[in-house]
């Protein structure tokens, strides 16, 4: 197991575009890595029929964004509950922040803790390829494994492997659902990609599969972090 100095990281990439399994990778090769996924944990939310998961559900149905304040205020308080916010932890950020506006209060949330992000990756995966993969992913919602019937296939037909339960589809992976999560990538990722780049910690990483893109991000992780 490699050995990292403390990593604030963010992934960036379109829905679909591989992050949470980059993520589950990353987890499995550097034990230090922690990792937050604000879908994961909107939908687990919803699985729980909590008041949070009553009002992310219209949003995420429709493929909307929440509000701005509403999703920082989760991953502030999951960020500070699990103990992430000092310059000695590694975590990573999947699916936050998503906007200008997000970035702007993680940036300040985090320096009042003397933990500001130090590198931001964009996965940077052909939308043609995309919109391939989201009709064979499917997804086990309390550890948010993603497999994809193509690609990734359960061992066990519709079953997770570590604990054998079901799988299911994410309602926002129909074509007509996916295609607006698409657009809307589009048109707030380049502000957002700018709002890093201004700091200097944006990097990019292209591929048309998870494991042509996963040997560049540990190497790009390691130029840089490893001790
Ligand atoms: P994928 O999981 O395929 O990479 P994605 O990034 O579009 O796709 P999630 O990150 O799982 O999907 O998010 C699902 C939905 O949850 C979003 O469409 C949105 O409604 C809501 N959501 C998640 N993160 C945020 C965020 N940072 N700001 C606003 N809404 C969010
Ligand atoms: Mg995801």
């Amino acid at each position: 197991m490699s050995m990292l100095r403390p990593l604030r990281l963010v992934l960036l990439g379109a829905p679909g575009s591989g992050k949470g399994t980059q993520t589950s990778k990353l987890l499995k090769e550097f034990g230090s890595i922690k990792s937050i996924s604000s879908g994961d944990l909107l939908r687990k939310q919803i699985e729980l029929a909590t008041p949070l998961g009553l009002k992310a559900s219209s949003y995420i149905s429709q493929g909307q964004l929440l509000p701005d304040s509403l999703i920082t205020g989760v991953i502030g308080d999951e960020l500070k509950s699990r103990d992430l916010l000092t310059s000695k932890a590694s975590w990573l950020l999947d699916g936050f922040p998503r906007t200008v506006g997000q970035a702007g209060a993680l940036d300040k949330y985090l320096s009042t803790h003397d933990a500001a992000l130090n590198l931001v990756v964009e996965l940077d995966v052909p939308h043609e390829v995309i919109l391939n993969r989201i009709e064979n992913r499917y997804v086990h919602v309390p550890s948010g494994r993603v497999y994809n019937l193509e690609y990734n296939p359960p061992k066990v037909a519709g079953k997770d492997d570590i604990t054998g339960e079901p799988l299911s589809k994410r309602p926002d992976d129909t074509a007509e659902v996916f295609g607006k999560r698409l657009e809307q990538y589009k048109q707030t990722v380049t502000p957002l990609k700018e709002h890093y780049a201004k700091q200097g910690i944006l990097s990019t990483v292209s591929g048309t599969t998870s494991d042509i893109i996963y040997p560049k991000l540990v190497t790009l992780i390691l130029q840089k972090f490893a001790r």
